[in-house]
């Protein structure tokens, strides 16, 4: 490059807007495809576990409170996520989503990542009976036809 050209190019540069954010203090909006953290809708869930077994990052478990009267706490992983969307896609309930504007994920302890789902009083209830899980500890991986862990009511 020619000095000339640079001089040109260093002088262009001090009258032009920068092309970074000033993040955090400015946040861009996530397109709505974009795919966030992970949320679930309790009130359609049956229980089935499909999510769970097709979930390649064991990020998430269902923990079931009473099958019958589908009350449930999904725990979700997110340090583990991948954000493949194949739990979405899989459910046929559409119980899930990916929140395109939740897409700010930092924490100083692995156990800021993990989210329970579910009434508070359910998510209460489970936290009491089984606290919350270490970060090495691996997710459950009940699938259909294998008992979830129980806990009652
Ligand atoms: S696939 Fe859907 S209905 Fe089945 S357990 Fe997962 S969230 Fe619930
Ligand atoms: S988005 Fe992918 S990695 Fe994350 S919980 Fe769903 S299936 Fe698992």
């Amino acid at each position: 490059m020619r000095f000339g050209t640079m001089l040109g190019d260093i002088w262009g540069s001090f009258f032009k807007k920068p092309v970074t954010q000033k993040y955090p203090f400015e946040r861009l909006e996530a397109p709505d495809q974009y795919r966030g953290k992970l949320v679930w809708t309790p009130g359609k869930c049956n229980g089935c576990c499909l999510c769970i077994k097709d979930c390649p990052s064991n990020a998430i478990e269902l923990i079931t409170i009473d099958k019958k009267a589908k009350q449930f706490v999904m725990r979700y992983h997110a340090d583990r996520c991948t954000y493949c969307a194949q739990c979405v896609q899989n459910c046929r309930l559409e119980c899930l989503g990916m929140a395109h504007d939740q897409w700010e994920s930092a924490g100083l302890k692995r156990e800021d990542f993990v989210v329970n789902y579910g009434s508070e009083a359910d998510v209460a209830h489970i936290l009491a009976t089984y606290g919350t899980p270490s970060a090495a500890e691996p997710a459950a991986t009940a699938g259909p036809g294998d008992p979830a862990p129980t806990a009652t009511a």
